[in-house]
């Protein structure tokens, strides 16, 4: 028995001095404007996970107009996810995803978000993939207007 869940999130960019993306914080020109912290790529992984054991949505569970969620550590939004996950007696067996973004270039980020992720999740490095995408100079993301993220897991039964 297993079960899959999808999420795909994006958020616009705005003024600021550094990201965070998979946890990680990367200095740019830019910051990524959200009611938390903004990490697009956690926030995916969130949704596909709470979406594999049918427990709605981030936002259902984590409202951007709640005070408590301003400003908020997406890492600790994923980890509340991940023990909701586990409460219904699944846990990750895999996790992929992609950071679509035209700049900053993530090529050497990859592993350290992986790292990261699969520390919040409590899980092993090689059972977590990022890829990185540029936008090819089109679209929301293409014109660095935004950076979008998808996720994909798998879940199987929890062992105890
Ligand atoms: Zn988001």
């Amino acid at each position: 028995m297993y079960r899959v869940g999808y999420g795909c999130d994006l958020h616009r960019f705005t003024e600021g001095t550094s990201l965070r993306l998979g946890g990680v914080t990367i200095p740019f020109t830019n910051a990524l404007l959200g009611h938390s912290d903004a990490d697009v790529l956690l926030h995916a992984i969130a949704d596909a996970l709470l979406g594999a054991a049918g427990l709605g949505d981030i936002g259902e569970l984590f409202p951007d107009d709640a005070e408590e969620n301003r400003g908020r550590d997406s890492a600790e939004i994923l980890s509340l996810c991940n023990e909701a996950v586990e409460n219904e007696g699944w846990q990750v067996s895999n996790l992929d995803c992609v950071v679509c973004a035209e700049r900053p270039k993530l090529g050497a980020l990859k592993q350290t978000m992986r790292d990261r992720i699969a520390a919040i999740l409590g899980i092993k490095p090689d059972q977590v993939n990022v890829k990185a995408k540029t936008g090819e100079k089109v679209g929301p993301v293409g014109r660095l207007e935004a950076i979008e993220a998808r996720a994909v897991v798998l879940l199987e039964p929890l062992e105890e």
